[in-house]
């Protein structure tokens, strides 16, 4: 068997033509014809399956260590076909620190539909083994199932998935993990216990900020055929061009990780030692909890290339993100060019203010998603901008408190 950096260039390959391509073939046909009326076609309608789409299923599916790969038009198709696998009155316990759709998918559709969710502190593994329980006298049914990230976003706590699979199998629960953040280059949940992997493929996995596409990947055929239904009867597939981006995005998984991680440990460090930084929430970091780096010495092979860090308190952040040039500032994560966001006001405000304080997602908080451009450019871009919110403290006629309080009432909204 090929070693993980040979199978993201290769894959499986299919050998379905007799061209001599090196590349799969991108299959631009919703129908496949059938050779008589009475033969069964390997393929017959493109939602139900199609070469270029089966490529890939079975390329995450490799690098996942899984029984069987989907893949859908986003992460969140990825996970409402998942979550579509369970019935009324099921409950499924969710991590309190999830992907901002994700929050809203489960408490704004879900439940509407009588599948129930308890968030729970993941960290906590007590918590995470009384909330599976359930409470009996509140009349709870044991938990169907555990959900949770990898890393969290956007303060990046390790999350061991052993130890919470291991929780989980001892009350019958699946394990269902998104693992966007760090990859199968990084970990491969299955192999620790996790049931069922999904991927937002636009970030790590596609890496080029050029598509919106979803993948899961389970273990045993049970969970393969039940997935399988969601797929092709809800029907949100990933189409063939977009199949084949994402496909040509794993080839280079490795490379770019591994410079996204050198370029986000030397800014982690960077900002540590600036003056105006409070905090920096990146695990690869030696300061960081020793109980994170002992969890990542389990479980994890890096730390990835998103980190986030405070500011202190008078400084507004805002001004720092419109001053970046290098860094584009925008959503999403994973690709080669670097963002910066305020995740208060643009990727969790659907969290509710209250809830977002809770798990510590303050209204000061920036989040990088780290590239793999030159580090002294990216190290430059934050540092002039910070000079500039340092600059903005002292303009005459400004209150620092006034204007501080105008940003803190606008993350309200
Ligand atoms: C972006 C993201 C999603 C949603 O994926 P889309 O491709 O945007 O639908 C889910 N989970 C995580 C962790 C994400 O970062």
């Amino acid at each position: 068997m090929t070693r993980f950096n040979t199978q993201l260039v290769h894959g499986l390959s299919v050998n379905d033509n007799t061209t001599g391509a090196v590349n799969p073939p991108i299959y631009n046909s919703s129908t496949y014809a059938f050779e008589s009326v009475d033969s069964m076609p390997r393929w017959d309608y493109a939602r139900s399956g199609n070469p270029t789409r089966e490529f890939l299923e079975r390329q995450i599916a490799q690098l996942e260590h899984g029984t069987r790969g989907f893949a859908f038009s986003s992460g969140l198709a990825a996970i409402h076909a998942v979550l579509s696998i369970f019935r009324p009155g099921d409950r499924i316990v969710v991590g309190a620190n999830v992907y901002g759709g994700t929050y809203s998918l489960f408490n704004e559709h879900f439940s509407g539909w009588g599948l129930g969710s308890d968030p729970v502190d993941t960290s906590d593994l007590a918590a995470v083994e009384s909330a599976i329980a359930g409470d009996s006298q509140r009349g709870d049914v044991p938990a169907r199932a555990v959900y949770f990230e990898t890393l969290t976003n956007p303060l990046l706590r390790v999350n061991d998935v052993a130890a919470i699979a291991r929780i989980a199998h001892r009350h019958g629960a699946l394990v269902i993990v998104d693992n966007t953040f760090v990859t199968p280059y990084l970990q491969q949940p299955l192999d620790l216990g996790a049931d069922i992997v999904i991927h937002s493929a636009t970030k790590y996995l596609a890496g080029h900020s050029d598509v919106i596409a979803g993948l899961a990947v389970v273990k045993g055929d049970d969970l393969a055929k039940r997935l399988y239904y969601s797929q092709n009867r809800l029907g949100g597939v990933l189409a063939p061009a977009e199949c084949d981006s994402v496909r040509r995005g794993i080839q280079t998984l490795a490379l770019r990780m591994d410079r996204q991680q050198e370029n986000a440990v030397a800014i982690a460090r960077y900002l540590l030692a600036h003056p105006l930084v409070r905090t920096v929430h990146y695990p690869g970091l030696p300061s960081s909890s020793s109980s994170d780096t002992a969890l990542a010495s389990k479980g994890l092979r890096g730390f990835g290339g998103v980190l986030s860090f405070e500011v202190v308190p008078g400084v507004d952040p805002s001004v720092i993100l419109d001053n970046l040039h290098v860094f584009r500032l925008a959503v999403s994560l994973g690709a080669v060019e670097s963002l910066a966001e305020l995740p208060c006001r643009m990727t969790h405000f659907e969290l509710p203010r209250e809830e977002r304080l809770k798990v510590g997602i303050t209204d000061e908080l920036i989040r990088l998603s780290v590239g793999i451009e030159d580090v002294d450019d990216l190290i430059e871009d934050l540092g002039q901008a910070l000079d500039k919110a340092y600059d903005a403290l002292g303009v005459p006629g400004v209150s620092v408190h006034d204007s501080f309080a105008d940003a803190a009432r606008g993350c309200r909204v």
